[in-house]
């Protein structure tokens, strides 16, 4: 568990770079807690396999790693070329057919993947290829035609994505795709299930509804990356479990200038909300080629720790690129050296006043403690992980061990900042003797000492989900036996 020091969890997003036994391992053993599926590429036999490999490494190593399916959601391509790639100058015309028998693409027009889109744009809107390397000008709507000036040089291939400047494009958030391989996903029995493009809490609502259709229940994450999702923001994060700010393809949709607001308002409103919040998209993207991060990566990832974000996430880094390893080493010394950095949030005025339920309210009376009388450490028995997501909702400075039966459960745990899933039954003992047992097995991995100060939470009767209601404060004694406090 020494890597366990390591509080912001690390997402990496799995592919050829990455699907070989030997270097999974060594991605593990670096620090990986969630391998992403990525949906947009791949076969379900691929993803199926790969999510096994991830597991059985991991239950090698003695870890927990979570496994998210992260569906492709209606990103709007354009279709092939003839030669596969052509080269664009500044001030030409391109068109953009909308119809099935669009021939293959050349310098002069291409398909599009939706044949809507037409109906979406008009004369003056900007539309952005390829994350918004490439910018055409829509002049005029002809036929199933959109006729464009090209504003920028660029060489551009098949299937690469097309956005809107400002967002508004129409297509509903589930394709016929994604309900497959939401089949696929519960096959896998995906941990986590990422909505691309969602627009509406209703989306999530509805994956979540095709998900617990398909047999399973996974934790819902929804990916900001649409304009109209930060209009619905507050109302997206509460349909969901989790929240990605996903750069790549929000920073073409609503310019790149207005990304640093938007991560740092969407990580505070999903503490808020007492969600988990997940950094996502080129965060150390010259690491595809290069065995170090440049120094603005590394500040990067350090502002998202800093921001408080749970995860951190790499996509072609760990999918495709040349260092795979290394860059999960960077993130890790990276998120390490934040995390020092990092000034605790023991400002409980911000704190919700308006606790809801029983373990949501030991959660704050516990990190309240935490922050003013020395613990080492909290130790939550949890049912669900219902009350380690309350407790690390608060950026605190102490670990939070949380004692689970279930691993869903505990994979789930593996994304929550701060947080340290361990394998605990509780059944058949009563709370005292569950605190005594979970004290010295921690005692026993080296994880607390004689003479340690802890808070443990915990519920009358732990098969229970939301039943905590009890928070106790004891003290390590010889041979790691609990006992109570005296002095503070
Ligand atoms: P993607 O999503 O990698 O699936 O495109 C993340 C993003 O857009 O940032
Ligand atoms: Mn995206």
């Amino acid at each position: 568990m020494s890597e366990s020091l390591r509080r912001t969890k690390i997402i990496a997003t799995l592919g050829p770079a990455s699907n070989q036994a030997d270097v999974l391992e060594e991605l593990l053993r670096a620090g990986v807690n969630i391998v992403r599926l990525n949906f947009s590429h791949g076969t379900a036999e691929q993803h199926g396999s790969l999510a096994e490999l991830a597991r059985s490494l991991a239950a090698k190593l003695g870890r927990e790693v979570g496994v998210l399916a992260d569906l492709q959601g209606p990103k709007i391509r354009i279709e092939k070329f003839a030669e596969g790639k052509v080269q664009l100058s500044a001030g030409q015309t391109f068109d953009l057919i909308c119809s099935e028998s669009a021939p293959p693409g050349d310098v002069s027009a291409v398909g599009v993947s939706y044949l809507g889109l037409i109906l979406d744009v008009h004369p003056g809107d900007t539309l952005l290829l390829d994350d918004g390397l490439i910018a055409l000008r829509v002049d005029a709507l002809e036929g199933d035609r959109i006729r464009t000036t090209v504003l920028t040089d660029g060489a551009l291939s098949n299937r690469k994505g097309l956005n809107r400047l400002g967002g508004g494009l129409s297509l509903g958030a589930l394709t016929d795709k994604d309900r497959a391989d939401i089949i696929t996903a519960a096959k896998i029995g995906a941990d986590f299930l990422a909505v691309s493009f969602c627009r509406s809490a209703q989306d999530i609502h509805d994956a979540r509804q095709l998900a617990r259709d398909a047999g399973f229940d996974p934790a819902m994450v929804a990916k900001i990356e649409r304009a109209e999702a930060i209009e619905a923001l507050g109302e997206i994060i509460d349909a969901s479990d989790a929240v990605m700010v996903a750069r790549g393809d929000l920073g073409v949709e609503i310019g790149d200038a207005e990304l640093p607001g938007l991560q740092k308002k969407i990580i505070r409103e999903s503490l808020e909300r007492n969600k988990v919040v997940i950094t996502a998209t080129q965060m150390l993207q010259s690491m595809v080629d290069n065995p170090i991060p440049t120094r603005a990566e590394v500040l990067d990832v350090a502002n998202a720790v800093i921001d408080g974000t749970d995860a951190v996430m790499l996509s072609a880094e760990s999918a495709s690129g040349t260092y795979p390893i290394k860059a999960v080493e960077s993130m890790t010394r990276i998120c390490l050296g934040a995390e020092r950095q990092f000034t605790f949030d023991t400002d409980f005025e911000a704190a919700p006043r308006n606790l809801e339920r029983a373990d949501q309210a030991i959660a704050m009376a516990s990190m309240f403690l935490a922050e003013h009388i020395r613990v080492r450490a909290i130790i939550a028995l949890t049912e669900s992980g219902g009350t380690a997501r309350y407790l690390s909702r608060f950026r605190s400075s102490v670990p939070i061990y949380s004692l689970s039966r279930h691993q869903w459960a505990r994979r789930r745990m593996a994304m929550m900042r701060d947080v340290f899933p361990i394998a605990f039954d509780s059944r058949g003992l009563a709370p005292r003797e569950a605190a005594r047992e979970a004290v010295k097995q921690l005692y026993a991995h080296g994880l607390l000492a004689q003479g340690d100060k802890v808070l443990f939470t915990s519920g009358d009767s732990m098969e229970l989900r939301g039943a905590t209601n009890t928070l106790r404060l004891l003290e390590v004694g010889v041979d790691g036996i609990a006992q109570g406090v005296g002095d503070l």
